[in-house]
C-alpha cells in the first residue's frame, strides 16, 4: 500500500464526512493505493456511527474505536500500528488541516529522502493570545533544546516514512514532541513544509488551558529523558557529591573554627544551616539517582534498541 491517513478524534461526527470526501477526491487524482485510519478516541458523540456509516461505501476507511478517551497521543499511537502505507500522514479531524497538502507531503517523503516532514501554520486561523503566542514560545524552547529546527512542533498535519512511525511509540501527551521522538530513533532527515491551516469549522478545541502546563511538564521530560533517562545517575549523582561536599567541607570549617580557633555560637552562624542543608540535599540527590538508576536497570527495554540492518545473520 503507498498510503495511510491516520485521522486521530474526539467528538467530531459533522467533519469527519466532509472530511473522508475531500481526501479521497485528493489521493483519487494521484492514483495511488491508500487507507484511511479513524481513530474514535472515546467520543460521545455520534462519530463512530458515521465512520461505519460512511464505510459501507467506501472500505478503504477503516476505524478503531477506544473504550474511553485516551487522548490524542494514544490514538496515534493506535493508527501508526495499525497502519500499512509506505508513507503516513497524519492529520486532525477538524478540517483545519487541508487534504490538499497531501501530495506534496507525500512527495517530498519519497523523493526528497525525508524521514518525518512536518506542517507549519504560519498562518494561524486560532485566538492570537490563548494559541499562537503561547505556542510560539513552546517552539522556540523546543526547538532549543531538541536541536531540530522546525517552527511548530504540534502541527497535527505530518507525513513519514512507514519504518518512522513502527519504531516509535507516542505516550501520554507526547504527540507534541513525535519529532523529537522520531530523531531520538534515530531518524535525523526531518523537513518542513508551510501549510494551509483553516479556522475550526464545525465543534470546539479539545485541548484547555491546562495544554501550555503539560507541554512544558513534557518539554522538561523530553529534555530529561533524552539526556540522563538512560543514566539518571549522571544526573543526580553529580550534582548530590557537589552538593555534599561542599556541605560537608564547611561543615569541617566550622568545626575546625570552633575547637581550634574557640568561635563561639557555631549554630548561630548562617554558614552552620546552609552547609547542613548542602548536605541533606546533596544525600537525597544522589538517593534519587541511585534509585532511578536501580529502575532502570530493571527497566524491560534496557536492552532492546532499534535494529536497521544486519548483514550475514
Ligand atoms: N483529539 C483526540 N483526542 C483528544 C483530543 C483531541 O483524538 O483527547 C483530536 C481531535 O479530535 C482533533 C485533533 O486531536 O482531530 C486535534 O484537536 P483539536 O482540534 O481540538 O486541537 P487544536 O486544533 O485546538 O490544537
Ligand atoms: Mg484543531
Amino acid at each position: 500500500m503507498d498510503l495511510s491517513i491516520v485521522i486521530p478524534l474526539y467528538n467530531e461526527e459533522e467533519s469527519l464526512p466532509e472530511l473522508t470526501e475531500w481526501i479521497r477526491k485528493v489521493i483519487r487524482s494521484q492514483g495511488c493505493t491508500y487507507e484511511i485510519i479513524l481513530i474514535d478516541d472515546g467520543s460521545n458523540d455520534q462519530s463512530w456511527k458515521v465512520i461505519e456509516s460512511i464505510r459501507q461505501n467506501h472500505p478503504e476507511v477503516k476505524g478503531i474505536k477506544f473504550q474511553r478517551n485516551y487522548g490524542k497521543s494514544a490514538a496515534l499511537n493506535e493508527g501508526f500500528k495499525a497502519a500499512e502505507g509506505d508513507v503516513v500522514i497524519t492529520m486532525d479531524a477538524d478540517l483545519q488541516d487541508s487534504p490538499d497538502e497531501i501530495p506534496e507531503l507525500r512527495r517530498m517523503i519519497m523523493e526528497d529522502g525525508f524521514d518525518l516532514v512536518s506542517g507549519w501554520k504560519k498562518k494561524r486561523y486560532d485566538n492570537a493570545l490563548t494559541k499562537n503566542l503561547p505556542s510560539k514560545l513552546f517552539n522556540a524552547a523546543a526547538r532549543k533544546m531538541s536541536k531540530i529546527n522546525l517552527h511548530d512542533f504540534n502541527c497535527g498535519l505530518k507525513a513519514y516514512r512507514n519504518n518512522v512511525v513502527k519504531s516509535i511509540e507516542v505516550y501520554g501527551e507526547m504527540h507534541r514532541y513525535v519529532p523529537v521522538l522520531a530523531k531520538w530513533s534515530g531518524h535525523r532527515k526531518i523537513g518542513e513544509k508551510v501549510v494551509e491551516h483553516r479556522a475550526r469549522k464545525y465543534g470546539v478545541t479539545k485541548f484547555g488551558w491546562d495544554r501550555f502546563i503539560n507541554g512544558f511538564l513534557d518539554l522538561m521530560l523530553i529534555f530529561f529523558m533524552g539526556k540522563f533517562g538512560k543514566r539518571p545517575m549522571h544526573f543526580f549523582g553529580l550534582w548530590g557529591t557537589l552538593s555534599f561536599g561542599i556541605g560537608f567541607v564547611l561543615f569541617l570549617y566550622l568545626t575546625v573554627s570552633k575547637f581550634f580557633f574557640d568561635v563561639t555560637g557555631m549554630t548561630q552562624r548562617p554558614l552552620f544551616y546552609f552547609a547542613i542543608l548542602a548536605m541533606i540535599m546533596g544525600t537525597q540527590l544522589f538517593l534519587a539517582g541511585f534509585i532511578g538508576e536501580l529502575i532502570s536497570r530493571n527497566a524491560a527495554d534496557r536492552n532492546s534498541y532499534l535494529i536497521e540492518k544486519k548483514a550475514g545473520l
